[in-house]
């Protein structure tokens, strides 16, 4: 079922969904040449706002596209899209292509992006998900080198998620020479001996908001947090095992591959780092913290 939103962003436009339209040339739809961000929206204040612009702009540098609006105009984009939400919480779909040209891999030599935009309601996890915990599959992460870049191109993401759902579970874990990753769509921590490990930035891994804002919030906070490769016989051991995304916030996962994470039940580093998150989302939906 599409989301009942009654308008998006298309090119300077704001249109009802049935009314945008794309060119059947262009390289999103022929290449899968674009880029892409999700930014939440809590009481009505757009989420981490700065990172993701910068991890944008990062992502459009990789693959030498300009960025086509401002800050204050991409602003200006949300806070009209999101107010046909109110004030609940909601997230950003925004993804920037390298628009219309004939079917060439060469960049067209003066490309003019295709910007799209739309706003909707935030669909949080079942609230079984955070008390029980969810399960997981590991499996070859059979993507690209340039994992950091978030491009629109999610076959292979696709691919495994899929395989997670038709195993029964709620995301892939990919191992890459036998080094955990990431999540399908998520970042992955681990707790072993009161400590968080989180895998280091590089190409093989999207740099997560959330990943970070837990870092950072470990580190403020005094909780130990290494950014350190973690090898996947270290998930067999681990007490815990969270997966991040900024949809899905931090969630933990108490099954791999039909064998329980520490006791089988979400641990206690999860509940006091989720209630520290909970307690930062808060002091930004007051307007404390940026
Ligand atoms: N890794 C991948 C592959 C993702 O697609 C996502 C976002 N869905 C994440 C990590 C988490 O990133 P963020 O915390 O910025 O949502």
């Amino acid at each position: 079922m599409m989301p009942t939103i009654s308008q998006v962003y298309l090119d300077g436009k704001f249109l009802p969904p049935e009314q945008a339209r794309v060119s059947v040339f262009d390289r999103g739809f022929i290449f899968g040449d674009g880029v892409y961000e999700v930014i939440p929206v809590f009481g009505g204040r757009l989420f981490r706002l700065p990172h993701h612009l910068a991890r944008l702009d990062a992502s459009l540098a990789a693959i030498r596209l300009r960025n086509p609006h401002t800050t204050e105009e991409w602003k200006t984009i949300f806070t009209r899209l999101m107010a046909e939400h109110g004030t609940s919480d909601q997230s950003i779909y925004l993804q920037i292509t390298r628009g219309v040209a004939p079917r060439d891999h060469a960049f067209p030599p003066y490309p003019v992006p295709t910007v799209f935009a739309y706003a909707q309601p935030l669909k949080y996890p079942p609230a079984e998900q955070l008390t029980q915990g969810v399960t997981a599959v590991t499996t070859t992460d059979i993507r690209w080198q340039r994992c950091d870049i978030k491009a629109i191109a999610l076959l292979a993401n696709a691919l495994l998620r899929q395989q997670a759902i038709e195993q029964g579970a709620v995301e892939a874990i990919l191992v890459r020479d036998g080094v955990v990753t990431e999540g399908a769509a998520s970042n992955i921590f681990v707790v072993k001996n009161g400590r968080l490990i989180t895998p280091p930035k590089g190409p093989f891994i999207l740099p997560g908001i959330t990943r970070d804002l837990v870092v950072e919030i470990a580190r403020t906070k005094g909780v130990p947090c290494d950014e350190l490769p973690v090898k996947i016989e270290t998930l067999s051991s681990a007490d815990e095992v969270w997966l991040t995304s900024s949809t899905k916030e931090i969630l933990p996962i108490t099954r791999i591959d039909g064998r329980p994470v520490g006791t089988g039940k979400p641990g206690s580093m999860h509940a006091r780092m989720f209630a520290l998150y909970k307690e930062y989302k808060q002091a930004f939906i007051q307007g404390k913290v940026e």
